[in-house]
């Protein structure tokens, strides 16, 4: 491994892509950088991968994939549990990269890979209890399906999360005895390239899982577009999770797409309203509102809006806002530049649909040059507002008044998105009638999100199709082989009503 942190004056250097076991340069030799989001300052030079790089990668992966295939289940899982070891002994300078490159502040970059590991042990775990079936067909014929891996594997994984998206859809995909190639999201390179490092000293054979850095429009095009790559889970907007689809499409790869959302927050006049509140912060401010499942709509039953809001407000002061490698810091800038400006448009779209009730300015003290927005809350959102109905991936919440519960349920569902809902109340009953009529992929009552390796995760409508993590996700990781075998001793048995003669 080339590239080294130094964490004092928050700068890599000298960072490559992982192909075929070996560190190496772009074929073109193009690099782009990649900044701190809390100063704006460049933190490295990222290798500018195009479509020759990713024919490499793909080229060492399809190398690799049979000999992985056929490596005993319990010497993958086992690989798998030297990675999670060495995660954890690496955690510190992971988080570091992670917070350096992403935002995340630094106690949480540290929480969120110190979870890793989860991902790697759930997997490791299932990697030698996944299989078949056996079928009960007419005559003396034994039928069973196979499990099987898909081969290579393409993963484009989006800058919020970047290494624990990473981790959820290779983890799974390794286990299951596919080889991967993944392509980072050009933000947030850093800790995917510090992980291939550790792939590498846990004892990976070559090939099985490779990095190419670069951009979108170049190496993640040519990524999903590759005709050797016969699955692609992909993270990020709805629209270029389209474009991938129709690329994938091209040569019938298997597709995971985990999209957009506005997910609702509901808050019933019944609820413990400050759990509800907090559950509210979380939703809108955590990662500063950019998390694909954010409670952006807070739907809020009219005889407790005034208590709720005042509540919220108050919380909301308490917010430390600032650069992550402070430590009282607990909500750190937006990932980018483009970012910023994005979310700084969707603010000033609010002020003109709806009512300004907290924020919607630069956070006093925050550190020049960084990407820092506060807490923004509006009121008397209509729902069929661009506020309302918008992706915005910043900490802005848009508050809906409601009273009648079916058309609570109309305007949740009134969405191109179905990710995610959090629901509010002390009566389980309508707990659960709620969590049955909002069209979401999950639902939580009575708290905030929280991802696990062993529950499942994805959306409903335009929010992605399949699912990352559980049992859900053996699916976008295998295909079926169906076997037969004719136990007779001659070429017929009789009962095959189906079968030949002509
Ligand atoms: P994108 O969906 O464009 O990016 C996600 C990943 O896809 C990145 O690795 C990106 O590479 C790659 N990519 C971009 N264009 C292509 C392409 N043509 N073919 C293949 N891969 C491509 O998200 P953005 O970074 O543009 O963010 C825009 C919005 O997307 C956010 O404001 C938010 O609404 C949503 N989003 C949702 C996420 C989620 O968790 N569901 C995560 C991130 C964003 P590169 O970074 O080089 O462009």
């Amino acid at each position: 491994m080339t590239m080294t942190l130094d964490a004092q004056a928050r700068k890599v250097s000298h960072a490559q892509m992982y192909i075929g076991g070996e560190w190496t340069d772009p074929a073109a030799g193009q690099t782009f950088p990649t900044v701190d989001p809390n100063t704006g300052e460049t933190i490295a030079e990222i290798p500018r991968g195009d479509a020759s790089d990713v024919d490499r990668a793909v080229a060492a992966a399809k190398a690799a994939a049979v000999d992985w295939q056929f490596t005993d289940a319990i010497a993958r899982a086992a690989l798998l549990r030297s990675l999670a070891a060495l995660v954890t002994e690496n955690a510190d300078e992971l988080a570091r990269l992670e917070a350096l490159d992403s935002g995340h502040y630094l106690a949480k970059a540290a929480e969120l890979i110190g979870a890793i590991p989860l991902w790697l042990e759930y997997w490791a775990g299932l990697a030698d209890k996944v299989g078949g079936r056996t079928i009960e067909v007419p005559g003396n014929k034994l039928s069973f399906t196979l499990l099987e891996p898909l081969g290579v594997t393409g993963h484009i994984i989006p800058w919020n999360y970047p290494l624990l998206i990473l981790v959820r859809s290779c983890a799974p995909a390794l286990a299951l005895g596919n080889t991967c190639v993944v392509k980072p999201a050009e933000d947030t390179s850093l800790s995917a390239l510090k992980f291939a490092d550790l792939v590498h000293q846990a004892g990976f054979p070559a090939g099985v899982f490779n990095v190419v850095t670069g951009l979108g429009a170049e190496a993640g095009a040519a990524l999903a577009a590759h005709s050797d790559i016969a699955g692609i889970t992909f993270t990020g907007s709805t629209e270029t999770g389209k474009t991938v689809a129709k690329l994938a499409a091209d040569h019938v790869a298997q597709v995971n797409l985990e999209l957009g959302g506005k997910s609702p927050t509901i808050v019933f006049p019944d609820a413990r309203l400050d759990d509800a509140v907090e559950a509210a912060v979380q939703g809108f401010c955590s990662h500063t509102g950019q998390v694909c499942v954010a409670g952006s709509r807070l739907f809020v039953h009219q005889d407790i809006k005034d208590a709720f809001l005042d509540k919220l407000v108050a919380r909301l002061r308490t917010a430390q806002i600032g650069d992550g490698f402070d430590e009282s810091t607990q909500m750190g800038p937006l990932v980018s530049k483009t970012q910023y400006d994005r979310v700084r448009n969707y603010i000033e779209i609010g002020k003109s649909e709806a009512t300004l009730l907290y924020g919607g300015g630069r956070p006093e003290g925050a550190p020049e040059g960084g990407y820092f927005v506060e807490p923004t809350v509006f009121t008397d959102v209509a729902s069929d507002s661009r506020i309302g109905r918008e992706e915005i991936f910043g900490p802005v919440a848009s508050v809906i008044t409601w009273s009648q519960e079916n058309e609570l349920i109309e305007a949740c569902n009134d969405s191109i998105y179905g990710l995610f809902a959090v629901v509010f109340t002390q009566d389980i009953t309508k707990a659960l009638t709620t969590a049955r009529r909002l069209a979401a992929g999950g639902v939580m009552i009575n708290d905030w999100f929280g991802e696990l390796p062993m529950a499942p995760h994805g959306g409903y409508k335009q929010s992605g199709t399949g699912r990352e993590e559980g049992f859900e996700a053996i699916g976008g990781y295998t295909q079926v082989k169906h076997v037969t075998v004719n136990l007779d001793a001659s070429l017929r048995s009789g009962a095959d009503w189906a079968g030949a003669p002509l």
